[in-house]
């Protein structure tokens, strides 16, 4: 039997498959030596914004840095609430309690793992119970599907609230046709090396159609400046995106959309070949997900990643605890009747490899040892 190890995610296959062309891009930036805020910089939110189909693309340090841009440029801050899903990463919340306001955690549903839109309307009735300005709705596009945004922009117009769509995971995934980016009052994406499109370090971006939004955005990222650089009409941040992240990614974006096809082949093979012995990802009509992440349902999970680990399959645990269950948030509201369906989901949630240079024989291999692993 093979057992040789299995990358969980191949960024050495890729680096393989761009060839020189990252060399020569780092290289040209450090002949210019524009570090910070090179014409790279502009290229890349150029690129980005024609992507996702907006006006504006604002690039940032990273996906966290991406969440809080907009909600310091929207005024968020104590005594306002965010309702935030309370499966998913920790700067979902995170970037809500550093402006000192206060995530509200709602379920999510058992078939996407996305936000529960009822859940929601529970989460923003207890805030206000509990004094505080329901202000802001955070769907997360949890393992790369956007979360359904046509209910989310219904309970927003009913409650007033603006929808910061958290798509660190989702880049190059679609709603109904609509790219991630255009499906929020802005949306956040993550260029972690870890996601769908990510950089050689710590990288993010903002995306929005509000004209006033990108122009407060840009001047938060760097200081709060106005007219000149030592003009500051606002407090802000020191949240920009290295000059050389930004070349690393122009190159990445020349095979993103190629690899986003391989994504969709092995999450295809995956459904066919485990869907019979796992319960495996839900995908709505007209959603396109990003597989940041492919991730089934097991029981008994520990004995699954041990026997998976003996094959020399990687797995990994997204999320083995909820957001709201965790010391800094475990006296925040939530939605009435707690988070049932996430509490599951920390108990049998379980990814496999998904990265789109993984070749049909180690699919093979991952598909064999998973269904040998669940019957025991
Ligand atoms: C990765 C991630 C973030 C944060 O991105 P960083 O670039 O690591 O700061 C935020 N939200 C979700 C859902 C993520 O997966």
């Amino acid at each position: 039997m093979n057992h040789t190890p299995i990358a969980f995610i191949d960024l050495a296959a890729q680096q393989r498959r761009l060839g020189d062309s990252v060399h020569k891009a780092v290289l040209a930036v450090l002949a210019h030596g524009r570090y910070i805020m090179g014409p790279e910089v502009a290229e890349l939110e150029q690129a980005l914004a024609d992507r996702a189909g907006v006006r504006h693309a604002v690039s940032c340090s990273s996906g966290t840095d991406a969440l809080v841009l907009p909600l310091m440029a929207w005024g968020i801050g104590p005594g306002d609430a965010v309702v935030v899903p309370t499966f998913t990463f920790a700067a979902s919340a995170e970037a809500v309690a550093l402006l000192g306001a206060t995530p509200v955690f709602a379920d999510v549903l058992p078939d996407t793992f996305n936000i529960d839109p009822e859940s929601v309307r529970g989460a923003v009735k207890n805030a206000r119970e509990a004094g505080l300005r329901p202000r802001a709705l955070m769907p997360v596009d949890l393992f790369g599907q956007p979360a359904d945004v046509d209910a989310h922009r219904a309970i927003a117009q009913e409650e007033d609230l603006l929808v910061l769509a958290d798509g660190a995971q989702s880049f190059g995934g679609s709603w109904q046709g609509w790219p991630v980016g255009s499906l929020g009052d802005a949306t956040a994406t993550s260029f972690f090396p870890a996601k769908p499109l990510g950089c050689y370090g710590d990288g993010g971006a903002v995306f929005t159609d509000d004209d006033e939004l990108a122009t407060v955005l840009r001047s938060i990222r760097t200081h709060g400046q106005g007219s000149d650089k030592y003009e500051n009409v606002r407090v802000g941040i020191n949240a920009r995106i290295d000059t050389l992240q930004a070349a690393v990614l122009l190159q990445k974006l020349t095979v993103f959309d190629e690899e986003l096809d391989q994504r969709q082949v092995v999450a295809r093979r995956y459904a066919e070949g485990l869907g019979d012995v796992v319960t495996v990802p839900t995908v709505l009509p007209g959603a396109v997900s990003a597989w940041a992440q492919y991730t089934i349902l097991v029981d008994d999970r520990e004995s699954v990643v041990r026997r998976l680990g003996e094959q020399g399959v990687p797995t990994a645990v997204y999320y083995p605890r909820t957001l709201g269950s965790q010391p800094p948030y475990a006296t925040n509201p939530a939605a009435p009747g707690g988070t049932p369906v996430a509490d599951e989901l920390t108990a049998r949630v379980l990814s496999l490899p998904m990265h789109p240079y993984l070749d049909e024989v180690t699919q093979d291999r991952i598909m064999t040892a998973v269904r040998s692993a669940v019957r025991g």
